[in-house]
């Protein structure tokens, strides 16, 4: 899939359907309850151990809706080359979340490091940072099956945005300040392109 895409920026190709696709302006768990947690994520082995580095500090941030015991937060691994290190570990659901997301609908993985003044992203699982991007056979697209399950961010009358607004911050993340700037350069090209486009089809 990935090669029929002509732009890669840092080793990943880009589907310039992220530069169109509407989304809403701003997460907003306090009306979504993070329902994009609802059904878990698969983490990379080394995130998995990152996570279970810092057990003790998970636990004193969760609330009485999840599961303290760490030994019921993960799935068993299975190999997947999808992942870095070849090997995936899905968390578990409890309560008919992510066995991390608090009752207001936060990640606690996020918040330990908020509390700590650590930087906000330091131990949560890459594809939760970049939902809903996702890094799919070498590309950065959209990650079309969660999304149609979520009924406030896929509901066209909340959509007043596009996901690469609303996701800056998650695509700077994964390019760097230079990929990203280049990025906005590949997006003006084609966005006037689009126009050309659509003119000549008028
Ligand atoms: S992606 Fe959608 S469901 Fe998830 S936090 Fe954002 S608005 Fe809520
Ligand atoms: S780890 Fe955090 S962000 Fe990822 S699905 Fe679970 S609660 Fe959501």
């Amino acid at each position: 899939m990935a090669k029929k895409f002509e732009k890669i920026i840092n080793g990943y190709y880009i589907d310039p359907i992220i530069f169109t696709h509407k989304f809403v302006k701003a997460c907003d768990v306090c009306i979504c309850s993070g329902e994009c947690c609802y059904y878990g994520v698969y983490t990379d082995k080394k995130e998995y151990e990152k996570i279970i580095d810092i057990k003790e500090r998970i636990v004193r941030s969760m609330d009485d809706s999840q599961t303290k015991e760490a030994a019921k937060w993960f799935e068993a691994p299975e190999e997947d080359d999808d992942f870095e290190s070849g090997v995936a570990y899905g968390t578990e659901l409890h309560n008919g979340k992510c066995v991390f997301l608090d009752k207001q609908g936060f990640c606690t993985l996020q918040k330990v490091a908020v509390e700590s003044g650590e930087f906000k992203w330091k131990y949560k699982p890459l594809y939760c940072i970049l939902f809903p991007l996702i890094i799919w056979d070498g590309a950065i697209t959209v990650d079309d099956e969660h999304l149609e399950r979520m009924h406030y961010c896929n509901k066209p009358v909340n959509q007043v945005s596009t996901i690469y607004e609303c996701c800056k911050s998650e695509l700077e993340f994964l390019l760097g300040a230079e990929g990203m700037k280049e990025l906005d350069s590949y997006r003006n090209e084609y966005l006037v392109q689009l126009k050309l486009g659509k003119q000549k089809s008028a």
